[in-house]
């Protein structure tokens, strides 16, 4: 057989050939455009000139500090087409973050969108390797203390639209890297590479997977600046889906209007997205009929809210799992054909778990006496390995505590069931220990998601002289005015859980803090906890 390096620009070349006609709508500050995979192509090669011309070199990085949108996904293909490494930032991680991991990867130029502009000019003094910002604007260019600083749309203008992406590379080089939000100390970095990226989107194309094919409209809510967006740009333009990207400071109408206007059939994004559109449709009328899969990931996706969808607008999800570290794709939970005759509930229980391992994976789960049997109820650690796993972080000391002998040590503790069907109980520094037994956050959170008057809920430990700790349950009501009580949440949610699990209090909040990509932040609402019971 011939080898035949994967790479990168292969995906858009395929587009642009086969699906010249196909679209990007594209939402930016200044309205919605329209362009076709051929002008997405050509469009992409002027970036890639213009790139090369600007002295860029084969594995040095180019960063991003963007939404999701068109220019961001020229971004994708350009820098990947001249063998550069395409450094998408977190927009919303803290101004030393963003210093540091700029300075980490050494990027030699940024790709900034208008709206994130200020943030960059405020730390710029203090990046050590950054040459020139270029602004994804279309609109005239702000006043700038920095000197480089050109506008994108002029910027690409005169690369020349025949640019040959480079055909030398070996499919191991550097093509995209990412940032993770550590908890503590410096974010992580992830490099991806050209066969990586190929692959990982092809495992989103497989039927059992998230299916992608030419026929969706798939608009990725999960920012570009995180993971990839899970990787689905890449896989979209590959099918030649049509893709539809929201753009800046999306809200849930809009996504609502989006997914409506566009016909959009796949979507995905973190659970805090999706609890907000369910009320966003409580409360106002969509057709959202064009919906087949809803994919969600980042966190544990709460059975009520995948029935709420399912049952009142008949919009199906998919429930996955992953991370940084994993590309991320690692599972996805869909039934297996004998299990569709199963009663409603239990095929409900069985899709809120994390799923199954997708194919060309490895998974171990080590419990304390070595691999832990599947009957789930055993609890261990999730090992992973494979061809889109990472095998270290980015120039970083900390790479030893996670990579280990081959596998990557995932550090969310999970049961296995009988089908291989695995369920995140919980990271194991969110794991709550009380009196020697462990307790799920994740499963008591999603219990009380599924009462009516529930809009978010996270559970998290206290410190306790007799059980070491106990867990307390942070809740914001959708209906503040309904007077729910802290005895009706509980009383709710009694009947599921044995008795010392139950939280030992529940605290009404107006907002539970939050990751700069929409998962609850422990770290903080424990802070905030053990404020409210200093007072
Ligand atoms: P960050 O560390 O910035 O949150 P990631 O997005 O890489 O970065 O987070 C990965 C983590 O998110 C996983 O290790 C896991 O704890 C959690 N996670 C991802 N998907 C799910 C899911 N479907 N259910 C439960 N937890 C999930």
């Amino acid at each position: 057989m011939m080898k035949g390096d994967l790479l990168i620009p292969s995906m858009l070349e395929r587009a642009e050939r086969f699906f010249p006609k196909k679209e990007v709508v594209s939402r930016t500050s200044s309205g919605i455009h329209r362009f076709t995979y051929k002008e997405i192509g050509k469009r992409t090669r002027k970036l890639a000139d213009r790139l090369q011309q600007f002295g860029i070199q084969r594995g040095q990085k180019v960063g991003t500090l963007a939404w999701n949108h068109h220019r961001h996904l020229e971004l994708y293909f350009a820098v990947p087409g001249i063998g550069a490494v395409v450094h998408t930032i977190n927009i919303r991680l803290s101004p030393e973050h963003i210093i540091y991991i700029i300075n980490h990867a050494e990027d030699e130029i940024l790709f900034v969108d208008e709206d994130v502009f200020p943030l960059v000019e405020a730390v710029y003094d203090k990046l050590k390797t950054v040459k020139a910002v270029v602004v994804m604007t279309d609109n005239e260019l702000p006043e700038s203390k920095i000197e480089s600083v050109f506008s994108y749309e002029e910027w690409i203008r005169d690369g020349s639209e025949s640019f040959e992406f480079v055909k030398d590379i070996d499919e191991t080089e550097p093509a995209g890297m990412c940032f993770t939000s550590a908890t503590t100390g410096n974010p992580k970095g992830v490099v991806y590479t050209h066969r990586s990226t190929v692959l990982h989107s092809m495992s989103l194309s497989l039927a059992d997977s998230a299916a992608l094919s030419e026929s969706d409209s798939v608009m990725a809510v999960v920012p570009m600046f995180h993971v990839n967006a899970w990787g689905i740009p890449y896989a979209s333009t590959w099918m030649g889906s049509t893709q539809v990207m929201p753009g800046p400071r999306f809200t849930p109408d809009l996504l609502a209007g989006m997914i409506e206007k566009e016909q959009v059939t796949v979507t995905a994004g973190v659970p805090t997205i999706w609890l907000a559109l369910l009320k966003e449709l409580e409360e106002n009328d969509y057709r959202t009929d064009s919906l087949r899969a809803v994919i969600c990931g980042g966190s544990a996706a709460p059975a009520g809210m995948i029935q709420a969808f399912e049952e009142k607008y008949n919009v199906p999800f998919l429930h996955a799992y992953g991370m940084t570290e994993t590309s991320p794709l690692a599972t996805v939970s869909r039934l297996k054909s004998y299990q569709l005759d199963l009663p409603q509930e239990e095929k409900l229980a069985v899709r809120a778990k994390q799923g199954l391992l997708i194919p060309g994976l490895e998974m171990k789960v080590a419990g304390s006496g070595g691999e832990v049997a599947w009957n789930d109820e055993e609890m261990g650690e999730l090992l992973l390995r494979g061809p889109w796993i990472a095998d270290s972080y980015y120039k970083d000391d900390r790479t030893d505590e996670t990579f280990i002998d081959g596998w990557l040590h995932t550090g969310d503790v999970c049961t296995v069931d009988e089908e291989g069907v695995i369920k995140i109980v919980d990271r194991t520094k969110d794991l709550i220990k009380s009196g020697g037994e462990w307790i799920s956050s994740v499963d008591l959170e999603n219990a009380l998601m599924a009462h009516e008057n529930v809009f978010e809920a996270s559970v998290v430990s206290v410190p306790d002289p007799e059980w070491q700790e106990r867990p307390v349950a942070c809740v914001v009501l959708k209906d503040a005015d309904k007077n729910t009580s802290k005895e009706e949440v509980l009383d709710f949610i009694r009947p599921t859980f044995a008795k010392w699990w139950l939280p030992d209090d529940v605290i009404f909040m107006e907002e539970i803090p939050k990751t700069s990509v929409g998962k609850f932040l422990k770290r903080a609402l424990r802070d905030q906890v053990q404020e409210y019971y200093k007072q």
